[in-house]
């Protein structure tokens, strides 16, 4: 079978995947998106379906809080934003009924915090704050920084760099045995150019610029999902994003099965076999295909010695490496800063803080701290309580007044989130040679999931419902 392509699966979905043969029966491991979009198309092209779900609810990582905040004031746990060309997002939001609102991050208030001052980031601000650009980059602001260092820099891989069907040429390939920070250097920046720059692209991506694969991310910030690419266009699902996985499950119903955490995979020529938690029993299911969309990070609660999976693909699954991030939420009973819709990055050790609800009704907010890399694996040790203590009094030197105002604090630190375990793939130097054994099918076991995209920086809830649809492709037209 010759290996499905973006474009050959954007034909079988504007077909409405007609005309598949799916298997009479299949298996799907995790109710998030990927997992979800191939049950769904699986089940409508008359495939007998069940998908077993670790948690009590669906949709993984795409999840949204609204407990125990007042006045119905909800807040993102992981996916946030849609863009016009997230196809998969828009098919199955308007198939299932599921508005898109206006994105939050279109109209933020965006400043610097650094050395107990608030800078913005044009010329004149950066040039009154005196920081230590170099001598070529003084009296320039952030949006020419990122000119001069990211944008020119992609500019000249030119369209080998932005091609539609990832496939790195020799020399992108050397790109990405490069780190983002080598290439930054090599290109004249300081660091002080670096801090500013860095949370429009890797600070949001998980940091961590000395191992990230420089191709991977200037493919990244070329494309529609880049901060530094954004348009008017960009929007969030209308009352949550779990409206989305909920919408799915609502209609896959009984079809998913809850707490029921799979831990063993088999395989021989005629049926895959999982064997999974069944209220504190062990059970078995067997189909003639199964569909595993867990990520890589907490795969290894799986055995798979007897699944009969090629040494790539166990190396790609020993490999392949996740950003950390923790997200901690505080709900302050009024607002006591200044300006409408803040986001402020900082110097400080919380590093990015933003008005998570300043389009939501009433006078509460919450405001959201987001970290990355190793200051987000520190706080992740941390208990529930040390992380709100630790974000409070670090936004309280930023915004004073934050003690008195706080009524609540939470936090999701992704690496320690059961089952998951992870943010999302982390394309790290030499990325683009792991790729194609993630997504590889092993015989009757398919692999679907962000992480086996055909990007690199699979990290969305479209290339998750895009793994899905390829997954029920390839097992229709497995022979
Ligand atoms: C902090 C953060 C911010 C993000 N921001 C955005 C954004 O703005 N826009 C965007 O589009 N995307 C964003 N994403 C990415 C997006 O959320 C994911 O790419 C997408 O939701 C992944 O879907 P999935 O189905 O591949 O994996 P998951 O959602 O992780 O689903 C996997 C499922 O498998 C289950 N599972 C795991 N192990 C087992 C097992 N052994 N047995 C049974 N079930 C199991 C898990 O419980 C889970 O439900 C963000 C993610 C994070 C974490």
């Amino acid at each position: 079978m010759p290996a499905l392509t973006p474009a050959d699966l954007r034909r079988h979905l504007g077909d409405d995947l007609r005309g598949l043969r799916p298997p009479r029966t299949a298996l799907v491991v995790g109710a998030g998106l990927a997992g979800l979009a191939a049950a769904h198309e699986l089940h409508r092209a008359g495939c007998e379906v069940t998908v077993l779900e670790a948690a009590d609810r669906p949709g993984g990582r795409a999840r949204t809080l609204r407990r125990p905040f007042a006045d119905g004031l909800h807040v993102e746990a992981g996916a946030m934003t849609v863009t016009p060309e997230c196809h998969y997002v828009t098919h199955y939001r308007e198939r299932l009924g599921v508005g898109l609102d206006r994105s939050d991050l279109l109209d933020q208030d965006f400043s610097y915090f650094v050395d107990g001052k608030f800078v913005r980031p044009d010329a004149d601000s950066l040039g009154t704050a005196g920081l230590p650009l170099a001598e070529h980059e003084r009296g320039l602001g952030v949006p020419e920084l990122i000119a001069r260092y990211v944008t020119a820099a992609a500019d000249e891989l030119g369209a080998d760099l932005t091609a539609p069907h990832w496939a790195p040429s020799a020399a992108l390939e050397e790109l990405d045995r490069s780190s983002v920070d080598e290439v930054l250097r090599a290109r004249g920046a300081s660091q002080t150019a670096i801090d500013l720059m860095e949370p429009m692209f890797l600070e949001m991506r998980g940091g961590d610029l000395l191992s990230a694969s420089a191709l991977s991310w200037l493919r990244h910030e070329s494309g529609y999902r880049s901060l530094l690419t954004s348009t008017d266009g960009w929007g969030k699902i209308d009352g949550g994003t779990d409206e989305l996985p909920r919408a799915f499950a609502h209609e896959l119903r009984d079809r998913i099965r809850y707490r029921a955490p799979v831990v063993r995979l088999d395989q021989d020529d005629d049926s895959a076999t999982v064997t999974y938690l069944d209220h504190g029993r062990l059970a078995r299911a067997s189909a003639d295909r199964v569909v595993v969309t867990v990520p890589f990070s907490a795969i290894r609660h799986i055995d798979v010695s007897h699944a009969r999976l090629t040494e790539a693909k166990i190396e790609a699954m020993r490999k392949l490496r996740y950003a950390s991030i923790v997200r901690v939420y505080l709900q302050v009973r009024e607002q006591f800063w200044k300006g409408h819709n803040v986001s402020v990055s900082t110097d400080l050790p919380i590093r990015w803080v933003r008005d998570a609800t300043a389009n939501q009704p009433g006078p509460r907010r919450i405001l959201e701290v987001l970290m990355t890399g190793w200051r987000a694996r520190a706080l992740a040790a941390m208990t529930e309580e040390e992380r709100v203590r630790f974000v409070l009094d670090h936004v309280e030197t930023m915004f004073p007044g934050a003690h008195d105002r706080f009524e609540l604090g939470l936090s999701v630190a992704w690496d320690h989130e059961p089952w998951i375990e992870g943010s999302y793939v982390l394309p790290e130097r030499g990325h683009s040679r792991l790729m194609p054994a993630i997504r590889a099918p092993e015989n009757r076991i398919h692999f679907a999931g962000e992480h086996t995209s055909f990007e690199p920086n699979g990290g969305s809830m479209n290339y998750a419902l895009e793994s899905g649809v390829r997954a029920c492709v390839e097992l229709a037209t497995a022979s």
